[in-house]
């Protein structure tokens, strides 16, 4: 007794239909196929050689120097946000340093002049050459501080100069991650903004309380 690749018993009864779906597949797949072969060639009759990125249909990407831009939740390396006024999001809970599965970051707190810890990182180090992009850090950061980047080119010949990002390389303005994220930065700013909300009509009702 046959079977087909699904399992199911191949009878004289059922042939006809199983051709005829796997007849109806191919000519699917190879008007695909001919929609292309033709629209190319009508291309390159036209003296059109190459389609761009941001054209439908097939294209060809003169990487290095044409670049396709990554889907929104792309990601590559993590990086540190500050707001306006250059005031960095982090405040070394390290949260992040703990969720890591590899363990390739590190965090050295800030210490006041009277020695107690300020809710700033002093030292934020995370080795690019362990990174796996799982975006962990990212998912579990309580305050938006690091998110993951879409920058991806990172050939280097040695590993300590270029591949340890300090501090200083991995900061980013918040701007530049509303670029990159428009969807999450609005859906976080939302939040934001309805949880500052919440927060003043909660302060104006103490106020009255305490005034009597
Ligand atoms: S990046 Fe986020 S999770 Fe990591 S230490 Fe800073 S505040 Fe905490
Ligand atoms: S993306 Fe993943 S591996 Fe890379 S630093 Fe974040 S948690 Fe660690």
């Amino acid at each position: 007794m046959d079977h087909d690749r699904n399992g199911r018993v191949v009878t004289d009864d059922n042939v006809g239909p199983l051709l005829a779906g796997l007849a109806r597949g191919a000519a699917r797949g190879m008007a695909v196929t001919l929609r292309h072969f033709f629209a190319a060639l009508g291309d390159y009759a036209r003296g059109r050689r190459v389609r761009g990125p941001a054209e439908s249909g097939l294209f060809t990407v003169q990487y290095p120097e044409e670049k396709t831009r990554p889907p929104e939740n792309f990601r590559y390396l993590p990086v540190l946000l500050y707001d306006e006024g250059d005031k960095i999001r982090c405040t070394s809970c390290g949260i992040c340093a703990k969720v890591c599965p590899p363990q390739c970051i590190w965090i050295v707190r800030t210490a006041g002049p009277d020695g107690k810890p300020v809710p700033e990182p002093a030292e934020f180090t995370i080795d690019a050459s362990i990174c796996m992009s799982c975006g962990y850090c990212a998912e579990y950061c309580p305050f938006d501080a690091i998110k993951m980047d879409h920058r991806y080119e990172l050939a280097a010949f040695e590993r300590r100069e270029s591949l340890l990002q300090q501090k200083e390389e991995l900061l980013v303005p918040t701007s530049y991650y509303a670029q990159l994220h428009p969807t999450d930065f609005a859906a976080e700013e939302a939040e934001r903004l309805a949880k500052e909300a919440k927060e003043r009509e909660k302060a104006a009702a103490r106020e009255p309380a305490a005034a009597q």
